[in-house]
């Protein structure tokens, strides 16, 4: 049937001009430009730095390990299209292999290290991965994969920079390595072909496989640390810290890949452990700091911080769930050198705004937005139930289109056609509004919205509110159902170390500052907050908790 079409839509774009992408580059070819023969970039600079060994790599070292990858893995029967699993912690072997996979023009799907064994089939599987990279001691999660006919290669590190092979039937690093870059001709790779597929983190439900094309990341790299103004400034000075999990779009896009294409040194640290990362920051004079929300939380209520020596970092840049103004204010105290900001993203969408106080010129910014639409992208904001488009200053679904944009969900033409509509919007299933000075507010996500009668209660705004009180550490706020209200706001708390916070202190704590529907209803006290590992709050599984909670 025909829909009512509103005559004209409110489009948001970025303050920035846009700018000529070069998006019909392979990854590779892009990521490495400065570096190629046009370009200015110097291949003895630091691109990696293993931050659990010391090891450096300079710029010609990982493109000459990329090739020899890729020359290797093609010797072993990897092919334009196929898919290679990187079942791997932060390392910089996760990136050597990332990168040539790619340019062999192979897809990677990334997947989280900490999966059991049957998460990791159950991926591996779905993406027909041919072959798998990890660590020797991630080897026994694969046993049935490998009588399968999947290939296993492992990397081993043996701590002083010399790879180590394996006598367990899989293929060894060195031996790859060792193969010969010039045996392999240059593959042929077109823009709409798939390089990456992450899964998204599975907070709403199953994670999704995404497809990722080499226009799509090109043109996501491209719109953050491109142009004469970048959006994201980063320069071959910086020192770029990378604790964020690899295998998530957030760490693989805006750091990695984006830290390579300014020639800037990623350190990479396999793991996030608050004292060690503070150890790093002093050591190697980090400048730029890319968090999630719960290493915000860890920083503000951390009192090491003194301990060291963190006046080195200029940039601090947070995103993959929200982060409210008062948290982002408690951490500016510890960082008053650093700017601070937010970029704001889905694994479908690539970057879909980020803070213009990165740009190489900054603009003036406001505590708890998490960006401006990125340039060379369009944004809307829906009424959720007329699908209208919105004015500034009103809520609704965030929609953005532009090239960077998913070329689809695996196998799953379906989910495909409900996220990215005929227009070519794709459709966030995130609440927001953009102000009048073009910078965008997640109030939260549609699914999570807590439906008090009529009203709408986020429990983004709830939480924030709890962790600011001394004795809370964290906490996370879910629906319950109500007869009367059909939902009500209930609590998890995780009190700090020897607090005797009651219920009832809680309670009377937020209800005073909030107006009635908006009003706690219980409060559990829990060891700590499930989270992702990419730092959102698994709300479904205190949903289940909540279930048990209440049967009791
Ligand atoms: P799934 O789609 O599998 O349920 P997911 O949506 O959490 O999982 P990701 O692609 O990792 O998977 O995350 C994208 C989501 O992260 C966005 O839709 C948004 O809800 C949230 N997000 C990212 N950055 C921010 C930010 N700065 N502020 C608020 N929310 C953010
Ligand atoms: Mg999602």
């Amino acid at each position: 049937e025909e829909e009512e079409k509103p005559s004209h839509d409110f489009i948001f774009r970025s303050k920035l001009p846009d700018i000529l992408i070069p998006n019909h580059l392979p990854l590779t070819d892009y990521v490495f430009h400065k570096f190629s023969g046009d370009g200015d970039g110097d291949s003895s600079t630091t691109c990696i730095i293993d931050g659990a060994t010391g090891r450096i790599l300079t710029y010609a070292d990982v493109q000459i390990n990329m090739q020899r990858i890729a020359a290797g893995i093609h010797r072993l029967g990897i092919r334009h299209g196929d898919v290679v699993m990187l079942l791997l912690p932060n390392s910089p072997e996760f990136a050597l292999f990332f990168l040539a996979v790619a340019y062999l023009g192979a897809v990677s799907t990334t997947a989280n290290p900490f999966y059991t064994q049957p998460e990791i089939a159950k991926q591996a599987k779905a993406s027909a991965a041919k072959m798998i990279i990890t660590k020797k001691c991630l080897i026994d999660k694969l046993t049935t994969l490998k009588n399968d006919g999947v290939l296993i290669v492992c990397v081993e590190d043996d701590g002083d920079g010399v790879v180590s092979s394996t006598d367990d039937g899989c293929v060894s690093f060195t031996e790859l390595t060792q193969a010969d870059e010039t045996e392999l001709p240059k593959p042929e790779i077109s823009p709409d072909d798939t390089v990456a597929m992450p899964y998204s983190s599975g907070t709403t439900g199953l994670p999704k496989g995404v497809m990722i094309t080499h226009k799509g990341l090109v043109t996501s790299i491209a719109q953050k640390v491109d142009g004469e103004n970048p959006n994201l400034h980063f320069t071959a000075n910086d020192v770029i810290l990378c604790f964020l999990p690899m295998f998530h779009i957030y760490a693989l896009d805006a750091l990695m890949l984006s830290a390579m294409r300014t020639g800037a040194a990623l350190l990479i640290v396999p793991r996030f452990e608050l004292n060690l990362v503070m150890e790093l920051i002093q050591r190697y004079k980090v400048t730029v700091v890319p968090v999630a929300p719960p290493v915000v939380l860890a920083l503000v209520k951390s009192p090491d911080t003194e301990r060291y020596d963190l006046s080195s970092v200029r940039m601090m840049l947070s995103g993959a769930a929200t982060l409210k103004k008062e948290l982002e204010d408690a951490v500016r105290l510890k960082f008053p050198n650093a700017i601070f900001g937010q970029g704001y993203g889905m694994t479908e969408s690539g970057t879909v705004a980020k803070s213009l106080a990165f740009a190489k010129n900054p603009f003036k910014t406001k505590s708890g937005a998490c960006g401006t639409v990125i340039r060379n992208a369009e944004m809307k904001v829906v009424d959720t139930i007329t699908g209208m488009s919105l004015p500034r200053n009103k809520s609704g679904e965030i929609c953005v289109r532009g090239h960077q944009l998913m070329k689809g969900y695996l196998n799953d033409p379906e989910a495909t056609a409900r996220t990215i509509d005929k227009d070519g919007w794709l459709h966030t299933g995130d609440i927001g509004f953009v102000d009048d000075d073009d910078e965008i507010f997640i109030v939260d996500r549609l699914k999570e919205l807590i439906k008090f009668k009529g009203y709408q209660v986020a429990p983004a705004e709830l939480e924030a509110l709890l962790i600011s009180h001394p004795d809370i550490d964290d906490a996370a706020v879910v629906a319950m159902k109500d007869e009367v209200a059909d939902e009500v706001p209930v609590a998890f708390v995780v009190r700090s170390e020897g607090s005797q916070l009651t219920e009832d202190d809680v309670k009377s704590y937020v209800n005073k500052q909030v107006v009635h529907y908006k009003r706690i209803k219980m409060v559990f006290f829990i060891e700590a907050i499930p989270k992702a590992v990419s730092g959102k709050i698994l709300r479904k599984d205190l949903r289940a908790k909540l279930e048990t909670e209440c049967s009791k």
